[in-house]
């Protein structure tokens, strides 16, 4: 019996990829089927329905599903979940697909990922999702910008994944599937477990973060995305090479475990801070460190809406807890990392970390001071930063 906490929902993990031994022939079947396009925001979620991470969603949302999840974070069952999952297609095609069609869903080089047996078929209003989820309609943002884009019919149904792309091969030793996290975590003798959502390499701010989970926890899963981020963001193996660095040299070993997932950030702020918390809980984790602007991009977030959210969402709605820690910096008088809640200094004393100043340092040339990050890490990002200027 597994101490862990429960996966969302029913409590049973319910990954939609077909067994390794049926995927040949489902694939050969499926392409004699129409065939329905996906963006890679839609590829990625149906990556993480194939690998369990969405449990307990058995497909892509129909509209009472999407219309609860935008407006009261709960499916039609009144199962919490905050950001609709849904596949978008384009009027004429849809049009043509009839209700209990079974299509297939390929990417936008035309490789099949799964089949979904159409069970509904809907227009959404785009304002009132973006509104919701994203707290914006300004197509500035990425995140509404991909929704006021995509197609103008919705369908829904059951899926089933058969392939979960270059991951695995490209991932080898990183890409854990919720059930192969549990299985390490229990291996490990972990009961309670901190995910460390990450898409940046990890300075100072973040090993501080990371630390305090360890305080607390029997172990930390440290959470990369791998799939597709905003121009100029650090590419996923930059990242897991200088995390691998700051680990081997920062922690306690037996303490740390890296993976990554292949979702694609929305960038949707508090309510994707709901949404990497429900299905960190899938895999295997109890707690989540939600820092500042989860999720959040430029100005359309305030620093600690990520946190509030899970003040205003109703007890219950899921087991994982948030550690909520305040914005980390190094002060000089404290002497160490700190935040607003343990450092009585003013900013004068304070070094603001961000991924966004480094960069600029390494643009600059200018030496990077040991409180913004380790040699080790530096090492690599320096060696990237090279390589990528000199092409
Ligand atoms: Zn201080």
């Amino acid at each position: 019996m597994s101490k862990l906490v429960p996966p969302h929902g029913n409590g049973r993990l319910n990954p939609l990829l077909a067994p390794e031994a049926e995927r040949a022939g489902a694939l050969e079947r499926a392409r004699q089927l129409r065939k329905v396009p996906m963006s890679s925001r839609e590829v990625s979620d149906l990556l993480m329905l194939g690998m369990g991470a969405y449990t307990p969603l058995t497909g892509f949302m129909d509209e009472a599903d999407w219309r609860g999840s935008c407006l009261d974070m709960k499916t039609a069952e009144g199962q919490f979940w905050p950001i609709p999952i849904t596949l978008s297609c384009e009027s004429d095609l849809a049009r043509g697909i009839g209700i209990g069609e079974e299509v297939a869903l390929v990417d936008g080089d035309g490789a099949i990922f799964g089949t979904l047996a159409v069970t509904e078929k809907y227009a959404i209003d785009r304002e009132l999702e973006c509104t919701n989820v994203f707290r914006t309609a300004d197509t500035a943002h990425p995140g509404v910008e991909k929704v006021m884009r995509q197609g103008a019919v919705n369908l829904a149904g059951p899926v089933t994944t058969l392939s979960e792309g270059h991951y695995p091969e490209t991932y080898p030793g990183l890409y854990y599937r919720p059930a192969d996290t549990r299985a390490r975590f229990q291996d490990l003798g972990w009961t309670t477990v901190a995910a460390f959502q990450t898409r940046n390499p990890m300075h100072r701010s973040h090993e501080y973060l990371a630390k305090i989970a360890v305080e607390i926890c029997d172990g930390l899963l440290v959470h990369q995305v791998l799939g597709a981020l905003k121009p100029g963001d650090i590419p996923a193996e930059v990242r897991v090479a200088a995390i691998d660095a700051l680990v081997t040299n920062y922690f306690v070993p037996g303490t740390v475990i890296q993976a990554g997932y292949p979702i694609e950030m929305r960038y949707a702020g508090p309510r994707e801070a709901l949404l990497h918390a429900v299905f960190r809980q899938n895999f295997g984790c109890s707690h989540l460190v939600v820092g500042r602007d989860h999720a959040g991009l430029g100005d359309y977030y305030g620093p600690l809406d990520a946190h509030h959210i899970f003040d205003q969402i109703d007890k219950g709605s899921m087991e994982i807890q948030p550690l909520k820690i305040d914005i980390t910096f190094h002060c000089y008088k404290c002497d160490g990392m700190a935040t607003g809640r343990t450092c009585p200094h003013g900013e004068g004393d304070r070094l603001a970390i961000s991924g966004t100043g480094l960069r600029r340092m390494f643009a600059d040339a200018e030496p990077i001071p040991k409180e913004f990050s380790r040699p080790e890490v530096l090492d690599v990002l320096r060696a990237y930063y090279d390589g990528a200027g000199s092409t």
